[in-house]
């Protein structure tokens, strides 16, 4: 029996002319209309039936959204409709944020880089999107422009569930905001996912590393994981263990083991949640590791 390939249903594409227009528009058919960036997402949840907006707000045209600017004092910008292809390509990026583009690389292929942004993929706050990771450890956030105005919101407190952030009707994110990284780090994203290419993570481990003689090991690290609690997760223990104590191997074994125990994953097609919090203790071992014998020569 023919099965009906699923379709995008009827929507109404709307192209403002200004962020405020923006803002204005999706505050006042809150519900009902959706800001989009590269689309990849959005299109595909419309188009199996779990999105039903009535207007899709194309907003990447908008002002000041399309550069990236490097500053050594304010950071790394990237305008919200920067593509993730761009971002693995910048020189600025790869210079003092290479995680960042290790970490777009993962993601998809070209082709779908070329439409997908990193902005995109945070405001979708999939517990599996894979450059969330890297832009939680470089203490990311992300500028936004709502009806009252324009502020930031640190990625820290940003990701609220599945799907669910701290952004309101009207908001429109226009940049990734990421401060100049820690002197002396290194950094790493590991992904485990069911083929080389073209699929969202099993799980994604992302940890930073830096000398920081405030703590009792003379290192600091940042860690984060994909696709394995609601939100992406920042296993605080383990960070802890790695600030408290000499780190030899026993020490980042404690940690990947306190990982794994914060985990929360879920069974479902791409693997179970026993694999997941195994996967979580062998990578985050593998990812600190690699890490520490950088940052420690
Ligand atoms: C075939 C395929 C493979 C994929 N593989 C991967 C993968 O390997 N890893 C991965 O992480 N993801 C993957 N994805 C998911 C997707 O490509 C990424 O999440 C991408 O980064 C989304 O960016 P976008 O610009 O296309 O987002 P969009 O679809 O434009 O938007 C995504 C969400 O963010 C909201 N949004 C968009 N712009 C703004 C804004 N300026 N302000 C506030 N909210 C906004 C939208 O309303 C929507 O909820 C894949 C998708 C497809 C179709």
């Amino acid at each position: 029996m023919h099965t009906p390939t699923p379709a995008l249903p009827e929507f109404d594409y709307i192209k403002p002319a200004s962020l405020p227009e923006a803002s204005r528009f999706l505050a006042e058919h809150n519900g009902e209309a959706r800001p989009i960036l590269g689309g990849t997402d959005t299109f595909v949840r419309m188009r199996d039936g779990f999105w039903k907006e009535k207007y899709i707000v194309d907003v990447k045209g908008l002002d000041g959204m399309d550069g990236i600017t490097f500053d050594p004092a304010a950071g790394l910008t990237i305008g919200a409709s920067v593509n993730m292809n761009r971002v693995v390509a910048s020189p600025e990026v790869n210079e003092h944020y290479p995680v960042l583009a290790e970490a777009a690389h993962t993601v998809a292929s070209y082709q779908l880089r070329t439409r997908a942004t990193i902005v995109g993929n945070i405001c979708n706050a999939s517990p599996a999107g894979d450059t969330i990771g890297a832009c939680l450890v470089l203490g990311g956030s992300l500028q936004v422009h709502g009806v009252d105005g324009i502020r930031q919101e640190p990625l820290s407190d940003f990701f609220r569930g599945p799907g669910q952030t701290v952004l309101k009707p009207g908001d429109i994110a226009t940049a990734l905001l990421l401060p100049f990284p820690p002197h002396g780090y290194a950094a790493k994203y590991i992904k485990l996912g069911r083929n080389a290419i073209g699929d969202l993570s099993i799980v994604g481990v992302t940890a930073l590393g830096y000398p920081d003689s405030d703590t009792p090991s003379g290192f600091r690290f940042r860690l984060a994981l994909a696709s394995v609690a609601p939100v992406p997760l920042v296993p605080t223990q383990a960070e802890t263990i790695l600030a408290e104590n000499s780190i030899t191997e026993t020490v980042i074994a404690e940690a990947a083991q306190s990982a794994m125990d914060a985990c929360n994953p879920i069974d479902d097609v791409r693997g179970s949640a026993r694999y997941r919090r195994l996967m979580v203790r062998n990578l985050t071992k593998k990812a600190v590791t690699e890490v520490w014998e950088k940052i420690s020569e």
